[in-house]
């Protein structure tokens, strides 16, 4: 095995696997950082004396939301800020702690762990990652204590993968004091409760003495005049996670809500989303070992023919598949 630098994710999407990269693989949590593992453990506790007290599933699906009891229980119990600095109120967790954090709460309900992951995963992250100093100390705090939820404003209707061709515009305003930004927003998690949403607009910049479009970051809050709600999305799955759509009219920004450098934009938002690919992919594999285990615990239980039907071979086949896949993704 050679050393080499880079991504090992990149190389394999060139037929190159640079073992080197990954191994020897980082020790687990508990023998990395016990103090965080302990932390990470106390967290998990809460989270399930909540889930055991308060969630209800079929509820949050009937109603399309998670009450407010459940978000203030969260907050009081720290899983609002498992993403923010100590200094800032936060659990600090490194993001193996908190895709742990992320696997339970997918376990025990995947619209939670949507809100949850809205609010921290990228909300609350991107402020954490290119907020100034003083954006850090005035909204930091109150997204830890869960003041209020923090939402991610990216996707339009006419643009989802492509990103960096977001529509919605953000021009200087006449005497140079505020932002105005005019777009629509769709699928936007916790957008018509959140108090802070993190959202991104074309501005024109300077490239090589051309005036071009580049997107930037923005902060806004829906109290900012020409912000609204149009109304939520009606899913077939994950319903009681709300996704929203956003109409910015001529909504105004003030210029210190700029979150990194103006034309920037695009690193942010993505920067941002890699973040997120662990966690969520964290929160799979835990609700997929737990269905493995609801399923064992029906095929154990159910009798068809006069046996329980794990006794049959293709149902042994069907489990033995996914126990195989899930532990891959482990
Ligand atoms: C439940 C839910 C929650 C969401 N929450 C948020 C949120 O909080 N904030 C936010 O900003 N957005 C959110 N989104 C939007 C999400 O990020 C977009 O759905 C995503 O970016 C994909 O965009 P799209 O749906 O417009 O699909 P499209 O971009 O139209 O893609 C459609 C299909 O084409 C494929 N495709 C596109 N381009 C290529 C290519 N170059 N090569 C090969 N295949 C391609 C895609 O993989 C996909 O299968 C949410 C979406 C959902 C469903």
């Amino acid at each position: 095995m050679h050393s080499v630098t880079g991504s090992f994710v990149r190389g394999i999407f060139s037929g190159a696997v640079h073992g080197s990269l990954i191994f020897p693989y980082p020790d687990p949590l508990d023998r990395r950082d016990p103090g965080e593992a302990q932390r990470v453990g106390r967290l998990i506790d809460r989270l399930r004396e909540i889930a055991h007290d308060l969630v209800d599933s079929s509820e949050f699906d009937a109603h399309e939301t998670i009450p407010e009891p459940i978000v203030q229980a969260l907050a009081a119990g720290g899983l609002l800020g498992l993403t923010i600095p100590e200094a800032f109120g936060g659990a600090g967790l490194s993001p193996s702690g908190y895709a742990r954090v992320f696997g339970e709460l997918s376990r025990i309900d995947a619209s939670l762990a949507v809100l949850v992951g809205v609010h921290c995963g990228l909300g609350s992250m991107a402020l954490v990652q290119y907020g100034s100093p003083e954006q850090q100390a005035r909204y930091l705090p109150m997204l830890a204590r869960g003041e209020t939820l923090a939402a991610y404003a990216l996707t339009e209707p006419e643009t989802g993968s492509d990103a960096q061709n977001i529509r919605t515009r953000a021009e200087l305003s006449s005497d140079g004091a505020a932002w105005i930004l005019n777009g629509h927003k769709q699928w936007i998690g916790n957008g018509q409760r959140a108090g802070v949403i993190v959202t991104f607009a074309q501005t024109p910049v300077e490239r090589g003495g051309d005036r071009v479009s580049r997107p930037t970051a923005f902060i806004i809050r829906p109290d900012m005049p020409g912000f609204k709600v149009l109304g939520t999305v009606q899913k077939l799955g994950i319903r009681g996670s709300t996704q929203a759509e956003l109409l910015y009219e001529d909504l105004t920004v003030p210029l210190d809500h700029v979150l990194g450098a103006v034309g920037k934009g695009f690193a942010v938002a993505e920067r941002v989303l890699n973040g997120g690919r662990l966690s969520l992919a964290a929160g799979c594999t835990a609700g997929a070992k737990h269905l493995l285990h609801e399923m064992t615990t029906f095929a154990e239980e159910r009798v068809q023919f006069g046996k329980p039907i794990i006794d049959f071979e293709i149902t042994q086949r069907k489990m033995a598949r996914i126990a195989a896949d899930t532990y891959a993704a482990d």
